[in-house]
């Protein structure tokens, strides 16, 4: 993989992805898990047929210190790309704030990622235990949970937040995890599906 962060999209405006900030959101590229109800299914693939190149986007972003808030790094699933770390730390040198939207896949590199993050949306697929149903991956329960309790220590300011699919509605899987988030002294976000 390429040591500059392989980005497939760019939003240069947006007040809905930062709580409280205006910023720009860039897209990265890869997801490791398949979920049925991606919107951005093209952002799954880890070279992608839009490829934007890192160094235009930080041209972008100098040009926009002083007018944008922050930049938001989504996906795709951001944390499957080591070059990450740098791309974050790059815009921090700017003076400018980071939000990280993620899946949670790479507790690792998120652990070392939310030193740096001043807000970040984590999305829960299912209860832990079922994970694979949404995402077809066998571990992916296992890694949001370590994901979600390393975020919920952090002390960064966050948001856990669930895409309803109709399966959740089923057995009460959905009443389980605002359950537990509740149990955490927190709310989960509810987001309609995209048709
Ligand atoms: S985790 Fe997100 S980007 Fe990855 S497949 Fe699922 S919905 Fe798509």
């Amino acid at each position: 993989m390429s040591s500059t962060l392989q980005v497939g999209g760019l939003t240069r405006c947006t007040t809905i992805d930062f709580p409280g900030e205006l910023a720009a959101v860039v897209y990265c590229q890869g997801c490791p898990w398949q979920c049925h109800y991606c919107h951005n299914a093209a952002l799954i693939p880890i070279q992608g047929e839009e490829q934007l190149n890192w160094q235009q986007i930080m041209d972008f972003i100098h040009q926009r210190r002083g007018l944008l808030d922050g930049i938001v790094f989504s996906g795709g699933e951001p944390t499957l790309q080591p070059a990450l770390l740098d791309a974050m730390r790059e815009v921090k040198q700017l003076g400018m704030k980071v939000a990280l939207h993620t899946n949670g896949a790479y507790p690792e590199r998120l652990n070392d990622l939310l030193p740096l993050c001043d807000w970040v949306g984590m999305d829960l697929k299912a209860p832990f235990a079922d994970y694979h149903h949404i995402t077809g991956c066998p571990v992916s329960g296992k890694q949001a949970q370590k994901s979600a309790d390393l975020l919920r220590h952090s002390g960064v300011t966050h948001q856990f937040r669930t895409t309803v699919d109709p399966w959740l509605r089923d057995n009460g899987r959905l009443e389980q995890m605002q359950a537990l988030v509740q149990s955490w002294g927190e709310t989960l976000v509810l987001q309609t599906m995209r048709s």
